[in-house]
């Protein structure tokens, strides 16, 4: 257990956003963050108290989203909660509460298609055999191998495609057993959470994330404190064994876990 000065110094982050919730921000990743990490993706899901948790700061708060890579509606779907804002496919969507329809980032214009036009000209046969499994995210289209027949030799052709994606001007962005081809715009959580918080009165803003793809919120939250449009920000990391180390060197506190973070909502509700 972490001894006091961890919860003072958490305290006094958190004080400027509970004083004045009404012009306050709570961003938040989903995957790893308020979802825990399970061995199937698409088995994700937020537990029941934390969905409750994110409704009462809905209430109370300026502004609450979820901050994903996952389109926006799974990431709705997977957190369960209707009441707050997801930004999706690292910004690319934003779906606001109580819409169907995701909102395409402005910078898209006439680039939605690129990557799906990318894949549909890729030897689909030699797809198969290799054994990708293509995934359709709209502006991205992600590639997957985990499973394939020979993984390695799945890689090789991946990094193939990759290297012909960036000759015809598109970017290629590499997980883990798994290539996105993304058009040439850009895009990353932390433009999507300053396009996200340009539109809400806020002085106060907090980011929690667990990945590389994180840092770029907390890097977005400081840029608005330095040009003094925001007053006060708290970047929080979700320690767990896959935490890449930047992600907590770069955060103002870090938390064990998801579990850690729920006592950061319960703080911030209460
Ligand atoms: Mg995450």
């Amino acid at each position: 257990m972490e001894a006091a000065p961890g919860d003072e110094k958490l305290a006094r982050l958190l004080a400027p956003l509970r004083e004045d919730p009404g012009r306050a921000a709570i961003l938040t990743d989903v995957d790893g963050t308020i979802a825990p990490i399970t061995g199937r993706p698409e088995e994700a899901g937020v537990p029941e108290h934390t969905r409750e948790l994110l409704r009462k700061l809905a209430a109370k708060y300026a502004l609450v989203a979820g901050i994903s890579g996952r389109r926006a509606v799974d990431a709705r779907r997977i957190v369960g909660v209707d009441e707050i804002a997801y930004s999706g496919n690292h910004g690319f969507e934003l779906l606001l509460p109580g819409n169907d329809e995701p909102l395409p980032d402005p910078s898209l214009d006439g680039h939605e298609g690129d990557a799906a036009r990318f894949v549909a000209e890729l030897d689909s046969a030699e797809l198969d055999r290799a054994g990708f499994r293509v995934e359709d995210k709209g502006a991205i289209v992600a590639l997957h191998w985990r499973g394939a027949p020979n993984e390695g030799e799945a890689e090789s052709l991946a990094n193939e495609i990759a290297t012909a994606a960036e000759w015809q001007d598109l970017v290629s962005h590499r997980g883990r057993k798994v290539l996105e081809i993304r058009p040439n715009v850009p895009i990353n959580k932390g433009i999507a959470v300053a396009a996200i918080l340009a539109a809400k009165p806020v002085r106060a803003a907090l980011y929690a994330g667990d990945d590389r793809t994180d840092v770029d919120g907390f890097t977005a939250l400081r840029t608005l404190r330095e040009d003094g449009d925001l007053e006060a920000v708290a970047c929080i990391a979700i320690a767990s064994p896959e935490t890449p180390p930047e992600v907590i060197e770069s955060a103002d506190l870090s938390v064990p876990g998801p579990e850690g973070f729920i006592e950061v909502l319960e703080a911030l509700a209460a």
